[in-house]
């Protein structure tokens, strides 16, 4: 039940108390995902009325653009992965477009040990805050502005985001991931600037670490991480690293916040191609996608309702797929996690 978004106000439901927001299947298991998701969110009457738009890395340019307008239009959005064609210099990620063009600022992911699913370690319990519109992983490998690639502004609203979040969520400590010693200019900043903020945040612990040794800290000791800061290209694969230790990319979800939007999807952004179509991928990671923006619309009955429902399949029930060594379908986790929601409903009804 964490992620207290800082300086968040609940956006107002539109219709008769319904929200509309915008879901994107993209490519690989993320039609059959959103297909999972809107038969939960029914199920349980989730006040949410969804506006599907198709963008796929095989379609036109002009169904970016659409998608572009249903999100300004709606606010908000759900989302599966958008293929990448490697090959091609000249295809940028759809995926990196639409944050950037969304400006999304924040990619905030939690993870946290899900008792039952093996793990190597236990314990864990991590917020992993990425910036998430600029830097080395923008796809331009070169400056956006002559000698620029990162700027204090992004920086600054980047720290701000973790220090507010820490914050509003009771967390104590802060770690800003960099690599200063070597890329002295960008990631000298980026350690300038959220060391300088750290100064207004007493209570809250801050240290740095060298990304070399963050990445080598995660996996010997990861307990000693709270909330971790970084830039877009450290952040990707700290967060993957991070996804990895608490079961893999089928559990987490991922924020994508902005002032003005906000696009919920997987917390390593899989297209999971090899996946799909077989009834075989874990659909908890889109599951947590979308309670977190049910908590965002304001939404936590039901929010809480699937949360727990799922929950309880997973570590009461041990409903799990194969990639955390388990042998059931992806329907037989929603299956579960429905007739769990039936029962809390029940015993909880909506007043
Ligand atoms: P493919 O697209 O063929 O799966 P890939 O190498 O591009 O291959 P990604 O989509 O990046 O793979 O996924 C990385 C790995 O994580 C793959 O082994 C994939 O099968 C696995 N994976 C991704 N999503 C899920 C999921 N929801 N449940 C289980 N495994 C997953």
């Amino acid at each position: 039940r964490t992620h207290q978004i800082p300086g968040h106000r609940l956006p107002l439901a539109k219709y008769g108390g319904r929200h509309t927001v915008c879901a994107l299947p993209g490519d690989g298991i993320g039609p059959e995902m959103i297909a999972h998701i809107k038969n939960i969110f029914s199920f349980c009457h989730a006040p949410i009325n969804f506006e599907e738009v198709q963008v796929s890395s095989s379609l036109l340019d002009g169904d970016m653009d659409a998608a572009l307008l249903a999100i300004e239009r709606n606010g908000v959005a759900i989302k599966g992965n958008i293929e990448t064609k490697h090959d091609d210099p000249q295809f940028h990620s759809r995926n990196v477009e639409l944050r950037t063009k969304l400006d999304l600022y924040a990619n905030i992911l939690h993870c946290v040990t899900i008792p039952t699913v093996p793990s190597r370690h236990a314990g864990i319990d991590i917020v992993l805050i990425r910036e998430n519109t600029e830097g080395e992983y923008s796809g331009l490998e070169h400056e956006t502005v002559p000698g620029i690639i990162v700027t204090r502004e992004k920086i600054e609203r980047i720290s701000r985001m973790a220090f507010e979040y820490a914050k509003a969520n009771g967390r104590k400590k802060v770690t800003a991931v960099h690599k200063a010693n070597i890329q002295k200019l960008g990631d000298g900043l980026f350690l300038k600037v959220v060391r300088d903020m750290s100064e207004e945040y007493k209570d809250i612990k801050f240290e740095a670490m060298i990304v070399d040794n963050a990445s080598m800290q995660l996996v010997s000791k990861p307990q000693q991480f709270d909330v971790m800061v970084m830039p877009n290209l450290y952040g990707n694969i700290i967060s993957n690293i991070a996804c990895g230790l608490v079961g893999g990319p089928g559990l987490v979800s991922g924020m994508n916040l902005g002032d003005k939007y906000a696009v919920f999807e997987t917390g390593t952004r899989n297209t999971g191609t090899s996946l799909a179509g077989k009834d075989i991928a874990n659909p908890t990671a889109f599951i947590r996608a979308s309670v977190d923006m049910l908590r965002y619309l304001g939404c936590h009955y039901h929010a809480n309702i699937i949360s727990d429902a799922l929950w309880k399949a997973l570590v009461e029930q041990k409903i799990h797929t194969k990639d955390i060594g388990g042998s059931n379908s992806a329907s037989d986790v929603v299956n579960a996690t429905l007739i769990n929601i039936e029962k809390l409903m029940e015993e909880n009804p909506k007043k």
